[in-house]
């Protein structure tokens, strides 16, 4: 498999116990909370929020990159 994936953990917000899923989980999988068994979203909402977190983390380095150069 390949090691390219952007590593993101979740936290539970009620207890902040650091949540999983299957490595196969579909984007409807429905992700809980070990600890406390909350109701984190599905497996597509997690994975679309780390893309967004992603994305704004790799856009603000280029501008910061971009700052330097001037
Ligand atoms: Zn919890």
């Amino acid at each position: 498999m390949s090691n390219d994936q952007i590593s993101v953990s979740f936290k539970c917000k009620k207890c902040g116990t650091q949540l999983s899923w299957p490595d196969d989980a579909a984007d409807s999988f429905e992700v809980s909370c070990a600890g406390c068994g909350a109701s984190a979203g599905t497996y597509g909402e997690l994975r679309s929020t780390a893309m967004k977190e992603a994305k704004q983390h790799i856009e603000k380095a280029f501008a910061d990159a971009f700052k330097k150069l001037r």
